[in-house]
């Protein structure tokens, strides 16, 4: 039986080497979900297999009870959700961990158990990481969805403060790693963990929570790659290897793409930054009506769509996707440029793009992208903000100076669709919406499509 246990963890661990192989492009992402939801199957398969199971009704009743909330939520949640959907899943992973940690570690006292160096490290590291990343991800859930208050909440010291309470807390796991018989240190060591989830997230404001999550997920991955050390489950120490650089690397991709340093991010009080440059100067601005905006659209041969966040809270990928093809039609070449931190997480405009059907071999990242705005007619922005403003090619005074952005200010004609001059995420002016030949199309990005979308077969019989 072990021996067919351990193909089952290796299979299984390919499968979840390959998933994280396939998410990188959206042609192989559903492959990619499917062969991480068998490795997953595979790996829980293994384990009911590897020990004697005594409680079947246990492990069927959490089984029920888990597919009767998951299902649900995944299904009610909307994608402009996902952040703090993944928020909630990294807090009951990480609870689990720190509670099997909990359990082991009395468990041994109870059993007069000396437990070995080598299971007592990983023990305290499982332990202060998953009750960590349990109050951090709620809290980090609780920003996003609004049910806290989003702007960094800061104080004098509080950097020294955390660092002083992280310092206790890992003494005090160290101070059980030599001495586990003081089971009363335990609580206190638990308690300061999760004390410290809370204070750590409290000074981020509510628009970094995307990259802290990606970093919590991180911990929780390593938190249950210690569980793997502490149990002795081979299977459990690669996923949570996987899940713990694959999470770091996602959050440095994330830092780089918007030029903010780990420590920025982390210690930065971002939001802040945002007040201080939320005014918006009065200067006047060119605007266009839905039928002004058909009409070039209409007369253009090249049109490059730039979506971003306001794309996805209108949810107006689908008229967006009409658009495309009413444009396809006409024989005007419809690209789509997709800046890495557009929207609010990770791949999120290919998700919402990908959900409308609109061809992968359309869509292109920065990089390839750039170079081609120079020629193209209109650059049509729908929602986007802080990845079109030139400031971060020009102004080493703003805060997001350095950050690479869509060159949409090079295109012959911009038009931009947005409510209003309120700015976006980083709380600054565009001057792209200053310039001679951007357009203002002011409205919701649904709507506003919709009636470009009314106006364009008027002009075709025109
Ligand atoms: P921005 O947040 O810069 O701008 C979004 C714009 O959408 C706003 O200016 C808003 O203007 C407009 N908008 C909002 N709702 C609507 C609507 N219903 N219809 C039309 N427009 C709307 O978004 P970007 O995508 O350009 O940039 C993403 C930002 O998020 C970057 O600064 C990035 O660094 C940051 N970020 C991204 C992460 C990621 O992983 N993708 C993670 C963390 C941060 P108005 O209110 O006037 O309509």
């Amino acid at each position: 039986m072990a021996h067919i246990v351990s193909y089952v963890y290796i299979l299984s661990a390919a499968l979840f080497i390959l998933s994280l192989k396939w998410m990188n492009s959206p042609v192989t992402a559903r492959r990619s979900v499917l062969a991480g939801e068998l490795g997953m199957l595979m790996a829980i398969v293994g384990t009911l297999l590897a020990f004697k199971v005594f409680n079947w009704e246990w492990i069927l009743t959490a089984f029920f009870i888990g597919t009767a909330v998951g299902v649900p939520i995944a299904y009610i949640m909307p994608m402009t959700a996902v952040p703090q959907r993944t928020a909630m899943s990294h807090a009951c992973g990480a609870l689990a961990a720190a509670l099997v940690g909990t359990a082991e570690f009395y468990r041994a006292n109870q059993f007069h158990e000396i437990l070995p160096t080598f299971v007592m490290v990983p023990l305290m590291l499982e332990t202060l990481l998953g009750f960590l990343t349990f109050t951090g991800s709620l809290m980090a859930m609780g920003k996003l969805q609004e049910v806290l208050p989003q702007r960094p909440i800061t104080y004098r010291g509080q950097n020294l403060t955390n660092f002083a309470l992280f310092g206790i807390a890992a003494g005090l796991g160290v101070w059980l790693i030599v001495n586990p018989a003081q089971t009363w240190i335990f609580p206190i060591f638990a308690g300061l963990s999760l004390v410290f989830g809370v204070l750590l997230i409290i000074p981020i404001g509510g628009a970094d929570m995307p990259t802290v999550i990606a970093l919590l997920n991180s911990y929780a991955g390593l938190s249950a790659c210690a569980m793997g050390f502490v149990l002795g489950n081979k299977m459990l120490v690669i996923a949570g290897a996987l899940d713990g650089s694959s999470g770091l690397i996602l959050s440095i991709i994330m830092c780089k793409a918007m030029n903010r340093s780990f420590t920025n991010v982390l210690f930065g009080a971002f939001g802040q930054l945002q007040v201080a440059h939320a005014h918006v100067e009065k200067r006047p601005v060119r605007s266009a009506t839905p039928e002004e905006a058909a009409s070039i659209l209409d007369a253009a041969s090249s049109v490059i769509i730039v979506p971003g966040y306001g794309m996805a809270v209108a949810q107006a990928q689908h008229k967006v996707r009409e658009l495309f093809d009413s444009l396809m039609r006409r024989g005007v070449d419809v690209k789509f440029a997709i800046h890495p931190v557009a929207g609010r997480m990770p791949g999120h405009m290919n998700v919402l793009l990908a959900e409308a059907d609109i061809p992968y071999d359309r869509l292109y990242g920065m990089e390839d992208i750039n170079s081609e705005f120079a020629q193209c007619d209109v650059a049509l922005v729908i929602g986007a903000n802080d990845v079109t403003n030139p400031a971060a090619r020009t102004d080493k005074t703003s805060p997001i100076y350095g950050m690479p952005i869509l060159d949409v200010d090079k295109a012959h004609t911009v038009m931009v669709i947005k409510r209003s001059m309120n700015p976006g995420f980083a709380g600054i002016d565009n001057e792209l919406y200053y310039m001679d030949k951007t357009l203002m199309l002011f409205g919701d990005a649904k709507t506003f499509v919709g009636e470009i979308l009314k106006e364009l077969p008027a002009r075709a019989a025109a």
